[in-house]
């Protein structure tokens, strides 16, 4: 792949803003920008109009990109290219991936955030130059994303990779996509969030509730507040950071006896928990995966960080040339 001059255009879209770069084929961000989340309608034109002064500013034209990659939250609509309405996204099934590939006269792909995950530590982080690599968003929810014999798992319609919703345990907790037990349900931070508030509702002289952060107030009883609590060895915590690792190391064990991935990827929570999270799953892993399935795969916090959004869009762009034979 030739790596001189090879520009794409990255557009991530969040539910409240939008960000757009131009990166180069090693991932430097060359150029970026920000659009507040609106009607689509209004929104797709600023992409452009962003897109073109980006360009400008590095003396470079339309010409000079040789693809885009969105990367959008879930659900998508992959044959249609289109992003679908869900509790964080007020577009409503809009043909992004049309509309602009129209406008900018590019290639344009789409993913969503788990896949561009996975895409970007594939070509710029740590999976660079792997063939069998999964990554595991853990922010609000559980996403994943897959690459096997050196292509993005995309399965029949394009939304393979739910790695967040494999089920753990039949009688499980419920999880947001109405299944019961889903390793999202364990995991998620909206989830675990929501059980830490169950379980304190009526406890306010409870020890979280004087962590710092936490202050004494509900809404502020989160994944992180699990997490802290735990580090100060509060029993609570500590059990549903257990419960948190445990489950998550039952999940690890079903994608390595599924994929046989030669690296598994934590995201986001992992990256703020680092080894307070790792080492314990790690422990787990045995109940859950052959050694011959262990020893051939590292498990790991993201290499990139809090970059990985930043490098989403562009990662897809790389994708999507790469998978339509363009680069
Ligand atoms: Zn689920």
């Amino acid at each position: 792949m030739e790596t001189e001059n090879c520009k794409v255009l990255g557009i991530d879209v969040g539910g409240t803003k939008i960000a757009v770069c131009i990166t180069d084929r090693a991932g430097n961000v060359l150029a970026s920008g920000r659009i507040a989340m609106g009607p689509y309608q209004t929104v797709l034109p600023e992409i452009v109009a962003l897109s073109d002064k980006l360009l400008a500013d590095l003396g470079c034209t339309r010409n000079d990109l040789r693809g885009c990659g969105i990367c959008a939250p879930g659900p998508l609509d992959m044959a249609g290219g289109r992003i679908m309405k869900s509790p964080n996204m007020t577009w409503d099934a809009v043909p992004i991936r049309d509309d602009l590939q129209q406008a900018l006269n590019l290639p344009v792909a789409l993913e969503n955030d788990a896949n561009a995950g996975v895409l970007a530590e594939w070509f710029f982080g740590c999976a660079q130059g792997k063939q069998d690599v999964i990554y595991l968003t853990m922010s609000t929810g559980v996403g994943g994303g897959i690459v096997s014999g050196g292509r993005l798992v995309t399965g029949r319609t394009g939304i393979a990779g739910e790695l967040g919703h494999i089920i753990l345990d039949l009688n499980g907790p419920q999880c947001g996509c109405g299944q019961l037990g889903c390793l999202e349900a364990y995991c998620g931070g909206r989830n675990v969030a929501l059980r830490l508030q169950e379980a304190l509702r009526q406890r306010p002289e409870h020890a979280i509730y004087r962590l710092p952060g936490v202050d004494g107030k509900p809404e502020n009883l989160t994944f992180q507040a699990v997490r802290d609590g735990a580090k100060a060895g509060i029993p609570l915590a500590l059990q549903m950071w257990d419960e948190i690792c445990l489950r998550l190391a039952q999940g690890l064990g079903i994608y390595m006896n599924t994929f046989n991935p030669e690296q598994i990827v934590l995201g986001t929570a992992a990256y703020y928990a680092g080894d307070f999270l790792l080492q314990p799953v790690l422990r787990y892993l045995p109940r859950f995966a052959w050694a011959d399935f262990r020893d051939c795969c590292e498990v790991r916090i993201t290499g990139l960080g809090l970059k990985i959004g930043e490098l989403a869009g562009a990662s897809v762009a790389l994708n999507g040339l790469r998978e339509s034979g363009r680069i």
